[in-house]
């Protein structure tokens, strides 16, 4: 664990923005020495793994998945996780708010975006997020909080390419929040920035940055 890295980046942070410090791989001792730094939140890509470490961490930690969520598997994280940042489907919405209904929780998520060239990577294309919206059924799970958006961009060195995909993003939240939640104080966060994008993330007015490596070192 970067301990240098991790108080300076907190310190660094602009104001609005939040750290996601992504602890995946790492075993939850390192997950600890983050927290005894005063991180709070912490982001996870797997289901299993985000329990485990929720059952052992102390209960003032934020967990935000930030991994593909099969439907299968929600039941066993909307009782405690604080944000989902990866809804890519109206299926895994719904599927969300009937588990969060059941224990009468309302679970803050981020739809998440594809702006990135990869073909690998998760998300809807900001056309099929403008349709989800369009079609309204979203309004009525009463059980999911739709917060924002949450996007990767391309890996790559071209950081011209990475401003633009981030910029696709913001504009596309400009546009939502103006059609869709303009009385909606909620919708606000922006998730975007990794290791290697985040500085140019916080140009493009990024709220939450999802940093891992750079704090937790290389994944085994
Ligand atoms: C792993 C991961 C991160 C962190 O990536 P680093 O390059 O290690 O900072 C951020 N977001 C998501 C969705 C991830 O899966």
């Amino acid at each position: 664990m970067n301990r240098e890295f991790l108080l300076q980046l907190q310190a660094s942070l602009p104001q609005g923005t939040r750290l996601v410090a992504v602890s995946k791989f790492h075993p939850a001792a390192d997950v600890l020495e983050a927290y005894h730094c005063g991180q709070r939140i912490f982001g996870e890509n797997h289901v299993q793994e985000i329990v485990a470490k929720h059952e052992q961490l102390p209960d003032d930690i934020e967990w935000h998945f930030i991994g593909h969520l099969q439907t299968n598997k929600v039941a066993r994280i909307v009782p405690f996780v604080k944000m989902i940042h990866s809804v890519d489907s109206l299926r895994l919405l719904r599927e969300i708010n009937k588990h969060a209904a059941r224990i009468g929780r309302t679970i803050p998520c981020l739809l998440e975006l594809h702006v990135a060239h990869e073909v690998t990577k998760y998300g809807l294309s900001i056309d099929d997020c403008r349709q989800l919206l369009d079609d309204g059924e979203w309004r009525a799970l009463k059980n999911v909080k739709i917060c924002g958006l949450m996007c990767m961009a391309t890996q790559t060195d071209d950081k011209e390419e990475i401003h633009k995909e981030f910029r696709l993003a913001h504009n596309a939240f400009n546009e939502f929040k103006e059609r869709f939640f303009r009385d909606d104080d909620a919708f606000c966060e922006r998730s975007w920035g990794m290791s290697n994008d985040y500085p140019i993330a916080l140009e493009e007015s990024s709220t939450l940055i999802r940093v891992g490596t750079k704090i937790f070192g290389p994944r085994m």
